[in-house]
């Protein structure tokens, strides 16, 4: 939300990498979004804060280390900021796997607070509503906290107390698998609790008393039914695409959009490619990639310096083995269909960035834009966009921390 007007020159043509032409947003759509506060609810970027040689504040490029969100990029593409995310994969469930979780949690919840430290001039943590507003208008970066998998608590829940103290603001139940909180929507082995496990109600309940956001992305259908039914508070999709536009268990289907929204939720659209269309994977390609992280490690690790061979290689793999990628029209086309389902004040973004997030069109944040141009050249106003980009998610936290206040 910075207050200037960029004298851009309208419809100036970039060929992006992929070979897609990228339509830069024209002067009006530019001028709506820079005025608009613009927040994502889903960035995946803290994955790369351990990362040697990476800082936030440089300006990368994601052809050049695959990274999606910097201060430099955030400033390009008028993100003034969203929720920063504890993510931890879901490992063992015994002893052992549930103290690793607390520790990777903890951890990553320190690595957002250092490079918040460090960024003090650029970026301040918000725990309010009235925060962001204040953070936006003083032209710095609204940084939130959530966690994404509920696994560090899974060894003593009350931690999420001291999480709360820290910042959280967001609490979404799994990842991609069961945990001891719930079911996933894409655990191989099906449903574990029929939704949410006797823990699971627990922590509900406790994000209530807190004024904790519950986040449904990435769990069960009954766990959605059961958070629903179950919150005081509204509960929000950090980042969760349409069934009705590609049919995957991780999107959502127009009668639950409607149930979100009858009680005062917010779904964020996904930008995640192989939620947005069906993309056939190739057994080839896999095996080679797979390959090249065991050569590699993963890429969120990678030392920047070995980033250039690491991509010749994966380069190498891409063009012999093709695969179809989603496009900015096929992001659309969920956006759109979750607009006209959900009504226009339940609807947000969360393209999980540095999550696997980004399509040919828009593959980081400085893309960002085009969404507003898209919005505006499908009818909706200003004000309708100023909802989306944080309006509609601003609400929401202010009713979970009404909630809360009620309750105390
Ligand atoms: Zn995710």
């Amino acid at each position: 939300m910075r207050v200037c007007r960029l004298a851009l020159a309208s419809a100036l043509a970039m060929i992006c990498s992929d070979g897609v032409a990228a339509k830069e947003a024209t002067a009006d759509a530019r001028r709506i979004h820079e005025e608009a506060m613009v927040l994502d609810t889903h960035l995946d970027t803290p994955a790369n804060f351990r990362r040697p040689g990476w800082s936030i504040a440089d300006n990368h490029e994601h052809e050049g280390d695959l990274s999606q969100v910097d201060l430099p990029r955030m400033k390009a593409g008028g993100l003034d900021g969203g929720f920063w995310v504890i993510y931890t994969a879901q490992g063992a469930r015994d002893d052992a796997g549930k103290r690793a979780a607390r520790d990777h949690g903890l951890d990553r919840l320190v690595s957002i607070h250092k490079m918040l430290a460090a960024n003090a001039d650029e970026m301040e943590l918000a725990l309010t509503a009235d925060d962001a507003e204040r953070i936006a208008s003083a032209g710095k970066r609204v940084s939130f906290i959530s966690m994404e998998n509920a696994a560090p608590l899974a060894s003593d829940p009350t931690l999420l107390t001291a999480y709360h103290r820290l910042g959280l603001r967001m609490m979404g139940v799994t990842h991609v698998r069961n945990n001891d909180f719930g079911d996933s929507s894409t655990d191989p082995a099906g449903p574990e609790w029929k939704g949410l496990s006797p823990a699971g109600r627990a922590l509900v309940e406790q994000a209530n008393r807190l004024g904790i956001v519950l986040d449904a992305s990435h769990a069960s259908d009954a766990v959605f039914d059961q958070l629903l039914a179950l919150s005081k508070a509204p509960i929000v999709l950090s980042h969760t695409s349409a069934d009705a536009i590609y049919d995957h268990p991780r999107n959502i289907d127009d009668a639950r959009l409607r149930q979100l929204a009858a009680k005062g939720g917010v779904i964020h659209v996904n930008a995640f490619g192989g939620y947005l269309v069906n993309i056939t994977k190739i057994p080839e390609r896999e095996a080679a990639m797979d390959a090249l992280a065991e050569k590699y490690g993963p890429e969120s690790q990678l030392p920047v310096a070995r980033v250039p061979a690491y991509l010749a290689e994966r380069r190498v793999i891409e063009e012999r083995f093709p695969m179809k990628r989603a496009t900015f029209d096929d992001y659309m086309r969920h956006l759109l269909h979750i607009l006209k389902v959900a009504g226009v004040d339940h609807v947000g973004i969360g393209a999980d960035w540095d999550g696997g997030g980004g399509v040919a069109g828009m593959e980081d944040v400085s893309a960002l834009p085009r969404i507003t141009e898209a919005l505006l050249t499908a009818g909706y106003t200003e004000q309708e966009v100023r909802k989306i980009w944080s309006g509609n998610l601003l609400r929401v936290i202010r009713e979970a921390q009404a909630v809360a206040s009620a309750r105390r």
